[in-house]
């Protein structure tokens, strides 16, 4: 059986040809998410075919998540040099009037050039994920003046962060604008918003959007975030807990709580929750994560996530490959050796829709009754994902006709994507085509109970009314 927990793998230079992708497909990734900070558009659009070819050839889907790189502010870079080392105590220019690559041991330029106005003396910037912390002592003009507290080697283009968050500006950029719009163009599933400060980022992102049927993901990584997070959860499709910049602006010490309490979050609003970054660092350059990351992994597996996400270890490490080999492994064992399930209270208590209402009222029961897996024939992918958000340890098997729904599921915890060819329309038919499908791949067997979910017309969305129960080898009703 395959694992319960969801794959992304953060494609890079490291891993970007078809033949390493193929490889990435069959060691367990499930959705490859393509970061718009060091990828084109165009890139995507090479990028998408080669999952395309790949994905038909192993007969199946995976889903593309493309990430904006929304409002990161960084340093410029530094001429010809790769690094400057900074001295402890010593006195350290940021100036936003600075030429973007004359950056010196005494002062470097910036990204947003209005970042001055936003800072106020005593205020600690912290650089290249924390490793490098200054402290405001005067912004006069363009240049924002400070101490070196903690120093080091400062390579060019790293990231800034103020400790606290507050530096209030929007999430969203004229760059990430344009990239959505050409994205959107492609076949992409998911975007995911960088920066998010409020449900008024995701507005713009929706209304670029329109109808298409495209997942939007909410990157948590500034406090401002957590502050509006209930507004931003409610409009997404999903939060990613985005452990990087988020750990900067609020002190690693706090992620392990925050991370619990986003995962409890996502899902009480019935939605998804990706868990990123550092995952197996360590891996980047070893072929084994360290126990650390082991625990980290299976951890948020326990707590419930959709998919961990992997970064650099498969962007720009040595071994992308076995990275995801391992994480398989570690999702896998932690799913069949820990039984736990935590209770998480719904927000919504009351069933909306009838659809909502089969497919809740089947992972329940199945979860209760000696049910070995449901099958859900669905349209637009809201059967599976209903449920997906409940607790369970029943393996969901969601086959559609539809393509971009087949990819999209791919996110969903516990719920595994098959993509139909041609649905059966007369039922009894359908049911013995779902319980071979089932039967191939090696999810059921003979005399083990199916749950199936599907419409009364088959193929039309929302249309999930009917819920049945048959058993494996004994089909009745085929005239
Ligand atoms: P990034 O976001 O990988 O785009 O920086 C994730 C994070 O900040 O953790
Ligand atoms: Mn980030």
């Amino acid at each position: 059986m395959r694992k319960r927990t969801k794959i992304i793998c953060t494609l890079g230079p490291a891993s970007s040809s078809a033949k390493i992708i193929s490889n990435l497909i069959k060691e367990g990734t499930d959705v490859f998410r393509i970061n718009l900070s060091h990828s084109s558009v165009e890139q995507t659009a090479k990028i998408i075919d080669i999952l395309k070819s790949a994905s038909l050839k192993q007969n199946r889907p995976v889903a593309t998540l493309v990430d904006l790189q929304g409002q990161k502010i960084r340093i410029g870079t530094f001429g010809t040099k790769k690094h400057i080392l900074l001295k402890t105590n010593s006195e350290f220019i940021l100036d936003a009037a600075l030429p973007i690559n004359q950056g010196t041991s005494k002062s470097v330029g910036l990204t947003l050039k209005s970042l001055p106005k936003y800072l106020d003396i005593g205020d600690e910037l912290l650089l290249s994920d924390a490793l490098i912390k200054l402290e405001v002592t005067s912004v006069i003009k363009s240049k924002i003046y400070t101490k070196v507290i903690r120093g080091g080697k400062l390579k060019s283009s790293q990231g800034i962060n103020k400790k606290g968050g507050g530096l209030s500006l929007k999430g969203i950029t004229d760059k990430d604008i344009k990239d959505l719009k050409e994205a959107i163009k492609l076949d992409i599933d998911y975007v995911a918003v960088s920066f998010v400060r409020d449900a008024e980022d995701i507005k713009i992102i929706k209304k670029i959007i329109g109808k298409k049927r495209i997942g939007i993901i909410a990157k948590i990584e500034r406090n401002e975030a957590l502050e509006n997070i209930d507004e931003i959860v409610k409009i997404s499709d999903g939060l990613l807990v985005a452990r990087g910049d988020l750990g900067v602006e609020i002190g690693i010490e706090q992620l392990p709580a925050v991370q619990d309490r986003l995962i409890r979050k996502a899902i009480s609003y019935d939605k998804l929750v990706i868990v990123a970054t550092q995952m197996m660092e360590s891996m980047i350059d070893n072929l084994v994560p360290t126990r650390a990351e082991v625990f980290d992994v299976a951890n948020a597996v326990t707590s419930g996530v959709d998919a961990i996400m992997l970064s650099a270890e498969t962007a720009i490490g040595h071994y992308p490959v076995e990275v995801i080999q391992e994480a398989s492994r570690i999702c896998e064992i932690a799913e069949s050796t820990n039984r736990k399930v935590l209770p998480i209270a719904r927000k919504q208590d009351n069933f909306k829709t009838v659809d909502q209402t089969i497919a809740l009222a089947a992972v329940y029961s199945a979860s209760k009754s000696n049910i070995k897996a449901i099958a859900a024939l669905t349209e637009t992918g809201s059967t599976p994902l209903w449920m997906s958000r409940i607790q369970s340890m029943i393996p969901i098997y969601a086959m559609t006709k539809n393509d971009s729904t087949s990819r999209r599921i791919c996110l969903y915890k516990g719920v595994y994507s098959i993509k139909l060819a041609n649905i059966e329309y007369v039922h009894a038919k359908a049911n013995q085509q779902i319980i071979d499908l089932m039967l191939e791949k090696g999810a059921v067997k003979k005399g083990d109970l199916v749950m199936i979910t599907k419409g009364d017309l088959m193929g039309t969305s929302g249309g999930t009314n009917a819920l049945k129960i048959v058993e494996v080898g004994k089909l009745i009703e085929i005239e």
